[in-house]
């Protein structure tokens, strides 16, 4: 039996952490726990994140209904959740937020699609961008769902970013994960190269991921960015060598690059 009040207290402190470091503020984001199949305990909606007592969390059916009086409503944000736990029946924790790094690449229209530290392989895998939809909208939900099933992070354009694991730990460290990764990028690219770990190492670090359990071996295939080299997503493809396949941020380094060889051309 879960102890709900426990769980509570665990979702107002990932939320004070969230907010006390930066990754969300104000009435931003959302968090929410799932106890039962059918039984959800979450953040409530228009509440800052760095004020809230266990008191406050509501309690909801998946479809985001109250199973328990409260004078709080449930995050409008909640069909995001809901199709996250419809997706993946693994996932018990959702963290969703606004942390600056990764919201600045959905911003720019970048997705974290190169393997560029070896830890990040491990743990998170590439977080590819979802198309803009307007929150708490089917917009939102059908932009983020293609990508649910193989992925454990996702940006979502012009938004933020949202997290989710088998429990609210693991959550939250995908998300802290995912920001510090990007400021990691930001960085590198700030100082003018980004260099990427060879496809053969990548592909040792996904056979470790697969065999700690991290990784189920389909979702290698099913990886859409330009970290796996057995992506189904190859940049070309085999039945049409004159037809090329680029994700939007390889699309962006390849536009970067040009524009900088033209640039040391014309010097
Ligand atoms: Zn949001």
């Amino acid at each position: 039996m879960v102890d709900e009040q426990k769980v509570k207290a665990q979702i107002v402190e990932t939320a004070t952490r969230c907010y006390n470091r930066g990754l969300l503020v104000a009435g931003d984001g959302n968090i929410s726990v799932r106890v039962a199949p059918n039984r959800i305990i979450a953040t409530p909606s228009g509440v800052s994140k760095g004020w809230m007592t266990p008191e406050m969390m509501v309690v909801v059916d998946i479809a985001g209904n109250p199973l328990e009086p409260s004078d709080l409503r449930v995050s409008s944000e909640w069909p995001m959740h809901q199709v996250i736990y419809q997706a993946r029946p693994d996932i018990n924790a959702v963290v969703h937020a606004h942390p600056p790094h990764a919201t600045g690449f959905a911003v720019a229209g970048l997705s974290l699609s190169k393997a560029i530290l070896s830890e990040v392989v491990l743990t998170l895998g590439c977080v590819p961008l979802a198309d803009y939809g307007t929150p708490s909208t089917r917009e939102l939900t059908d932009a983020i769902e293609p990508f649910l099933e193989f992925h454990d992070a996702l940006l979502m354009a012009n938004h933020g970013a949202v997290a989710y694991a088998g429990n609210l730990e693991q959550a939250f460290n995908k998300l802290e994960t995912l920001e510090h990764t990007c400021k990691i990028s930001f960085i590198a690219r700030s100082l003018g190269n980004e260099n990427t770990i060879p496809d053969r190492a990548v592909e040792k670090l996904f056979e470790i991921r697969e065999r700690n359990g991290a990784m189920r071996p389909e979702a290698r295939t099913g990886q859409v960015c330009s970290i796996s080299p057995t992506s189904p997503v190859s940049p070309i493809s085999p039945e049409n060598s004159e037809q090329i396949t680029l994700t939007r941020a390889e699309l962006v380094d390849l536009l970067m690059e040009s524009a900088k060889l033209f640039q040391r051309q014309s010097q």
